[in-house]
């Protein structure tokens, strides 16, 4: 018998969001044991639970999730009374390379994961949930005007985001037909430590340091909401407890920016961190071809959330990315670790010779 009030299930949690869910969750409820089950691939990296690792109810187990007897022995081994599903393919310029790799991982695995859940849950949900966290872009491209609500139809474009809807749907689906106890939030772009450095905000604050060229893409148009990563861990915290079986709730920062100027607030943060002249950053600025099928705008009304849950951000962006260049600059083995290898060879691919 456990010790523990719940055992639960954080799929992806050496990855950006899911370290961040997993220290909360371990450092936050003693009573909780965090199983985090991850296949390590290029974004997953277990130095980022340096801190938790040592703790008694923070086990790791690596798997993955597309693999079926490797999640029913893992069901079998931990009984879980519920999963966070966190683990997915998520960089969208990658699923324009590869689509197969994000239905497999997004779509299969997330079917497979639902799939143990009913079968290890059935004839009791009491206590059960399986939260799944997705993404904005499942909605598809705004205009100049309006918001994503929870009642926005689905219209992804990239094979990521076509991904996600996908598995969204499988979630609803299987909380209609087999009644599985389920909730779920669709999230903007989070910014912050322990970020893969092929994301927007991280690139840009490791080519700075660097002197390297900052790509951005287009006319640097294009607007995105950005919520700062720890304050999305306490809203996915707030939903988990909270949260009414079988809804979505949107998450967002109420923080739009265009990306060139974000890129500009970057590089003025930037000049300031490392004593350069004012604007000497933002002669790194370089415009590359557009990413195919980019959607203009994403912006997230987080009414329900804020209304129902109560759930609000906590930081001013400013602040939140000041603290993630503080990050990044005093982490450097961190980003000489992660980019090295595998995601070296993609880095080339797809900045140095444009
Ligand atoms: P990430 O790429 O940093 O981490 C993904 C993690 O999943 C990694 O640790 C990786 O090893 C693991 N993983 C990948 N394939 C797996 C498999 N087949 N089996 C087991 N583990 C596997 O991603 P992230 O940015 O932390 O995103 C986490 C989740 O949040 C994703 O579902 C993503 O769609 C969603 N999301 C992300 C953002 C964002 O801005 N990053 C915004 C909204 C929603």
């Amino acid at each position: 018998m456990s010790t523990f009030d719940k055992t639960i299930l954080v799929t992806g949690g050496a990855g950006f969001i899911g370290s961040h869910v997993i220290r909360l969750f371990v450092n936050k409820y003693p009573n909780y044991k965090i199983v985090n089950g991850d296949a390590l691939t290029y974004a997953g990296n277990l130095e980022n639970l340096k801190d938790v690792q040592d703790k008694p109810n923070y086990a790791f187990a690596k798997i993955d999730i597309t693999d079926e007897a490797g999640v029913e022995q893992l069901f079998n081994q931990y009984h879980f009374d519920a999963v966070i599903h966190l683990a997915a393919e998520s960089h969208v310029d990658r699923s324009i390379l590869d689509p197969l790799a994000f239905v497999k991982t997004n779509v299969l695995g997330t079917a497979i994961l639902l799939n143990a859940c009913r079968k290890h849950w059935a004839g009791n949900h009491e206590g059960k949930l399986f939260y799944h966290v997705s993404t904005d872009e499942v909605y598809g491209s705004l205009g100049e005007t309006g918001f994503f609500t929870e009642e926005t139809p689905y219209d992804p474009h990239s094979p990521y985001s076509a991904s996600k809807a996908a598995s969204d749907h499988f979630v609803m689906a299987y909380h209609d037909t087999y009644g599985l106890p389920v909730v779920m939030s669709n999230c903007s772009n989070n910014y912050g430590s322990h970020h893969f450095p092929e994301k927007l905000i991280p690139l840009m604050i490791n080519n700075i340091k660097n002197n390297k060229p900052l790509p951005v893409y287009g006319k640097g148009e294009n607007v995105r909401d950005w919520l700062f990563v720890e304050d999305h861990a306490r809203a996915i915290d707030t939903i988990f407890h909270n949260g009414k079986l079988g809804a979505s709730y949107n998450v967002g920062g109420f923080n739009e920016w265009k990306n060139i100027d974000l890129v500009h607030l970057l590089c003025s943060i930037m000049d300031k961190k490392l004593g350069r002249a004012a604007g000497e950053s933002a002669k790194l600025i370089t415009y590359v071809k557009d990413r195919a099928g980019h959607d203009l705008r994403y912006a997230i009304d987080a009414t329900k959330l804020n209304k129902e849950l109560g759930w609000s951000p906590s930081l001013q962006f400013e602040e939140g990315l000041e603290k993630t260049v503080d990050w990044y600059l005093s982490n450097e083995e961190w980003i000489n670790h992660v980019t090295s290898g595998d995601y070296q060879k993609y880095y080339d691919a797809q900045y140095e010779k444009r």
